[in-house]
């Protein structure tokens, strides 16, 4: 009776809770209890909120702004993000053909759930986000997963694409900069891939830029909907205000893209939940329409503490880590230590009892490691690399 009570369904019962979550909570919970815990887990800027978009959500707050908006977002904040594609991804795009949803990853999520059904293929290179094969796993897609490795800077190649897809091929997830391992596509990367896709029309490009503005190389970001503009009317862009301006909480996504995909996300968020919040739209607003100026300082500093990270992995006997080119992630292989803990997951445990909360790079698809967050102080990351070392002594 309490089973058939319980029972989940088929869609969910197909999905894992998050394991970066998982491990967040496992170190808030231990911190609670007295331990003394450093978690390199958490995917978030350690910076506050900017003054001036906490402000916009207070006097928004005070001018009663406080009702449904249009399920698409407000006007203010599509034309707000129309311009933000244009200056910061060089990607022109009418308001029209931008929806504002409770974060990145509800746009993600309605795009994927709008569009695939049973036996449709979805092509995510590895290692990926974690929510990523989640999703078109609960939307009932099939994961094909693309292996990447350190040497190829975690990115596909055009040959890769090419034999991956199949008639059933219905998506192509990339994510530049990428989490968990900060690859960075160039212009030259994304033709090259674009040409693959030119010769198969009946595949959707999910183009996840939401790190763009925390990039460590010269040069403009490259985005595929700009590098290949034949192919934008196939491409989804995901943006928004999450890491770029600390605003995670706000829970504040943007997406572009052709208009009939733009519409099937706008009827299914009207089920969902509706406008995002009114008050984070309004703070989205003065974070894409207000200065600039201080993500120049706060990249400046994750590249300090990447650069101080890298070279302190790399001094640890049996791990390494290439230099991430953009987001705050290391992807770190431990291959040389797995067998001592059994796997990458035992490893994270391990560590984990020596007060430092890492994810195993299995959460992400990626084998025998473990991602780190650098988005914590140098001080506090100087401690968790000493503790690492010691934990693998
Ligand atoms: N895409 C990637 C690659 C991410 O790492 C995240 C968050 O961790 C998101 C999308 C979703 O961001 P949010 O929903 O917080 O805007």
């Amino acid at each position: 009776m309490t089973a058939s009570l319980e029972r989940l369904s088929e869609s969910l019962a197909r999905i894992a809770p998050s394991r970066t979550t998982a491990m967040t909570d496992r170190a808030i919970a231990l911190r609670a209890a007295g331990h003394d815990i450093i978690s390199l887990s958490v995917g978030e800027p350690d910076f506050p909120t900017p003054d001036h978009v906490k402000a916009a959500a207070k006097a928004a707050l005070d001018a009663d702004d406080t009702r449904y908006t249009a399920v698409a977002g407000t006007e203010a904040l599509r034309n707000a993000a129309a311009l933000h594609f244009q200056r910061d991804l060089g990607l022109t795009v009418p308001p029209a053909q931008v929806i504002v949803s409770a974060g990145g990853k509800q746009a993600i999520f309605h795009a994927l759930v709008a569009t695939l059904d049973p036996g449709d293929e979805v092509l995510i290179p590895a290692p990926w986000w974690v929510s990523y094969p989640e999703i078109v796993r609960f939307a009932g897609g099939t994961v094909v997963p693309l292996a990447t490795v350190a040497a190829g800077g975690y990115r596909i190649a055009p040959e890769q694409l090419a034999q991956a897809i199949t008639p059933k091929t219905r998506w192509l997830l990339l994510n530049s900069p990428g989490n968990p391992t900060g690859a960075v596509y160039s212009a030259d990367d994304l033709a090259a891939l674009g040409a693959v896709l030119r010769c198969h029309p009946q595949v959707l490009v999910l183009s996840d830029d939401i790190y763009a503005p925390l990039r460590y190389v010269p040069g403009c970001h490259a985005t595929l909907a700009v590098v290949c503009p034949d192919l934008g009317p196939r491409v989804l862009t995901i943006s928004g205000v999450s890491k770029s301006h600390a605003m995670t909480g706000f829970r504040i996504g943007v997406a572009a893209g052709p208009a009939w995909l733009i519409a099937a996300m706008a009827r299914l968020q009207s089920h969902s939940s509706g406008n995002a919040c009114s008050i984070s739209q309004a703070a989205a607003v003065a974070a894409f329409t207000g200065p600039q100026d201080f993500l120049t300082d706060w990249c400046q500093r994750f590249r300090v503490r990447r650069d101080r990270v890298v070279a302190g992995i790399n001094t640890i006997p049996g791990l390494s880590t290439p230099v991430p080119d953009g987001a705050f992630y290391c992807m770190i292989d431990a291959t040389p230590h797995i067998a001592r803990f059994g796997d990458d997951e035992g490893l994270a445990l391990h560590l984990l009892d020596h007060g430092v909360a890492v994810v195993a790079a299995s959460a992400f698809g990626g084998r025998d490691g473990f991602r780190i967050s650098f988005a914590t102080d140098t001080d506090r990351m100087d401690r968790a690399i000493s503790r690492i070392a010691k934990a693998l002594s």
